[in-house]
């Protein structure tokens, strides 16, 4: 069976990385590397995860999934000093279950998925054509040939794109909704000590903060900051440049100084966060030879990504 899976996000990697002992399969990405949301910014000698900030491994399938990951070090736990900022009060505090980091960035756990895998990367696919069992993906770079199965991994408002029409869980796809997230990650031109490595922020339009080079496996010579934002303030400012808002907000929120800080850089996403999810863990049209997954199906997260792409491997 030639199997064509868009999207190399966490979901599009897990099943890539299992299919392809027994089937032909094809990745195809429209960004220059993988990893999606699970992302890492790079610039010449700075990393620093904009997406993605850890993950949980409560799914029996996936840690046994993540156990050999864990064991070489791709995957490692992230034991920051975390704070609760609520009502003007700081209070420090403790997650009840390990939380994981990707190491040495979040996008590597995809990339290490997809080694020895065929992918296409800046392969932007505009449309899925043809009919049941023999689909043609649609793309101005160029033609990849037939496919017996197409999986879809875009978020659900993307991949409903792309999709054909006739596809029979269009429709249950095109109720899913998601919310965006700015996010704001900057290089500090020294390391400040906030008393917290990882901040949630209650009840203000930023939710989350970090300092990135608490992580496992990053460096610590060149210190990171992050910041994202709620979903409502984000949608109320999405087409803003808030980088003076989120320069003035650090100063009050957590007294990091203007002059501490050398690059700022903000990324807009569109799909962060679902609000309404789909009532499947995954789609699988045998029939169509069609397929969807990803967080939306369960609900969110870097875990239900992961669950989807493992409920699908069942049907498949
Ligand atoms: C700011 C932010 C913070 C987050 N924080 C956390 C967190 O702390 N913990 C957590 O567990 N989860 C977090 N998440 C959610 C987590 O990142 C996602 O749940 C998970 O990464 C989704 O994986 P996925 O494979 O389903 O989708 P994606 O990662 O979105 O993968 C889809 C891929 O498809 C590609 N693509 C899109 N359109 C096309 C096209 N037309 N052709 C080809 N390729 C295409 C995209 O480039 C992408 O690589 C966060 C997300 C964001 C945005």
């Amino acid at each position: 069976m030639r199997i064509a899976i868009i999207g190399a996000g966490i979901a599009g990697a897990c099943l890539a990385s299992r299919l392809k002992h027994k089937y032909k399969v094809k990745v195809f990405e429209k960004s220059r590397g993988a990893g999606g949301r699970m992302a890492t910014r790079r610039t010449d000698d700075w990393k620093v995860d904009h997406g993605a900030q850890f993950f949980t491994i409560r799914d029996e399938l996936f840690a046994q999934l993540a156990e050999p990951l864990i064991r070489d070090g791709v995957i490692r736990n992230w034991r920051p000093r975390l704070a609760i900022f609520e009502n003007d009060n700081w209070v420090l505090d403790e997650w009840n279950d390990e939380h994981y980091v990707a190491s040495p960035s979040m996008n590597s756990l995809c990339k290490h998925l997809l080694e020895s895998v065929e992918v296409h990367y800046l392969a932007k696919i505009d449309s899925i054509r043809g009919h049941h069992e023999h689909w043609e993906l649609v793309s101005d770079q160029k033609d990849y040939g037939f496919f017996d199965l197409v999986i879809n991994t875009l978020p659900a408002p993307q991949a409903v794109k792309i999709l054909p029409n006739d596809c029979s869980f269009i429709n249950d796809l095109s109720r899913v909704e998601m919310q965006p997230c700015l996010a704001f990650f900057v290089r500090l031109k020294e390391d400040v000590d906030l008393g917290w490595d990882a901040a949630i922020v209650k009840n203000h339009a930023v939710s989350w903060m970090a300092m990135n080079h608490s992580k496992p496996g990053r460096s610590q010579h060149i210190p990171a900051f992050v910041m994202h934002l709620e979903s409502s303030f984000s949608a109320d400012n999405f087409d803003r440049d808030m980088k003076p808002w989120c320069i003035e907000t650090m100063a009050s929120l957590c007294k990091i100084h203007p002059s501490q800080v050398s690059e700022l850089h903000a990324h807009r996403w569109r799909y962060a966060k679902t609000s309404i999810a789909a009532q499947q863990l995954s789609y699988y049209d045998q029939k169509m030879g069609l397929a969807a997954v990803g967080d939306w199906c369960p609900g969110e997260r870097v875990e239900g990504a992961v669950v989807s792409a493992l409920d699908l491997l069942r049907k498949i």
